[in-house]
């Protein structure tokens, strides 16, 4: 981490700014140019403020089209999984954000398959980067798989449920888990950090591993160290979403208004909204590592324990037919690429002691 990057995080409290045209000063300027992905998805009851949220932290509509269901078919629904994909630019420097929400979670009266849409989604996001890897257009990939979950907690309740347990469980071995508490501002201080300690205590107790900030070197400077001790205190997040500015004391904010006053998005003595932007884009680059170096390769490697064979590198369209089965036209076309692959190879190999004879 560098120390511009240090200072970006007073820059990150200006309203309207979401803050990640600090990026490059992590990454390698390739990058740059061609713009980071990131895919973030979150998972939460219904109500509990997520889209509110996702909209706040990047100043921009994701959701203009939702329509909320009714209590009845809430009932009814299973989960749902729904991908919107924003380019967002800020000071030259382009990000293409995928937000993944999950309406109909933990809605159903019986929520017990409420995690395996959700795990078949991610699971297929591993299995085509592993497909796409091992095909000829290495170099441009898209990276759609998970970087990141916000996983949102009820503040209205004691602590974890059981489905939040259960869900962190299943999942903690897929995905960088970040757990946020929904709607700060119904709790007191007090009741908060109750809530808080509560949570932790129940993720350590329940063995639940979530993600965890990378400790800082040691020639770090000081002001950055401080940074990374404040965000890990600040864990589980207790964040508020609005997406009404307002004029407070001739500021303009992002705010609930209540009788009794307002609740200031970006106040960081109201709420952990900016320590949760802050860590979101501090360490975007460590959570896509993590993805790849831990996630990715547990899913690799289970994927070729059970002996499955290797994804054959064809393109996404037409790989398999209605009824299963690979069709004739993906089966020659798999069967050029994987001459023409060797073919390079051996050309790489020639020009390799061409060289080594010169
Ligand atoms: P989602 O179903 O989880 O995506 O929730 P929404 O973002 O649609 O929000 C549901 C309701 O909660 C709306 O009426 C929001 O105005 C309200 N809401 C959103 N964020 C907050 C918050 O931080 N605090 C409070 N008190 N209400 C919120």
């Amino acid at each position: 981490m560098s120390n511009e990057s240090v200072k970006s995080f007073s820059s990150l409290e200006t309203p309207g700014y979401v803050g990640f045209a600090n990026l490059p000063n992590q990454v390698h300027r390739k990058s740059v140019k061609k713009g980071f992905e990131f895919t973030l998805m979150v998972v939460g009851e219904s109500g509990l403020g997520k889209s509110t949220l996702v909209n706040s932290l990047f100043l921009t509509d994701l959701y203009p089209e939702r329509i909320v269901p009714d209590a009845i078919e809430k009932g009814k629904q299973t989960v749902k999984l729904d991908a919107s994909t924003v380019e967002i630019e800020e000071r030259g420097v382009k990000l293409r954000l995928t937000v993944v929400d999950t309406p109909g979670y933990g809605d159903a009266i019986d929520n017990t398959d409420c995690f395996k849409a959700i795990i078949r989604y991610i699971d297929e996001q591993f299995e085509r980067f592993l497909r796409d890897e091992s095909g000829l257009n290495r170099r441009n990939i898209v990276d759609n798989r998970i970087h990141c979950c916000f996983y949102f907690i009820s503040p209205f309740g004691h602590g974890l449920k059981p489905l939040d347990i259960e869900f962190m469980k299943q999942l903690h071995n897929k995905v960088n888990i970040i757990p946020v508490i929904a709607k700060a501002d119904v709790l007191t201080k007090k009741e908060m950090q109750r809530l808080k300690n509560k949570v932790m205590d129940e993720i350590r107790d329940n063995g639940i591993k979530i993600y965890q900030l990378p400790e800082c070197d040691s020639d770090e400077d000081e002001e950055y160290k401080e940074q990374v001790r404040q965000l890990k205190q600040a864990v589980p997040f207790a964040v508020c979403g609005s997406n009404t500015m307002m004029e407070v004391k001739g500021r303009k904010v992002r705010g609930r208004l209540y009788p009794w006053g307002v609740v200031e998005v970006e106040n960081p003595e109201h709420c952990d909204f900016i320590k949760l932007r802050t860590m979101l884009i501090t360490h975007m680059q460590d959570m896509q590592e993590v993805t790849h170096e831990v996630h990715y390769e547990n899913y690799r490697s289970e994927r070729l324990a059970k002996g499955a064979p290797p994804p054959t590198p064809t393109s996404k369209r037409n790989t398999i037919s209605e009824n299963g089965s690979i069709s004739e036209k993906d089966r020659i076309l798999a069967e050029k690429e994987a001459e023409l692959k060797k073919m390079q190879e051996m050309l790489a190999a020639m020009q390799k002691k061409i060289q080594q004879q010169q």
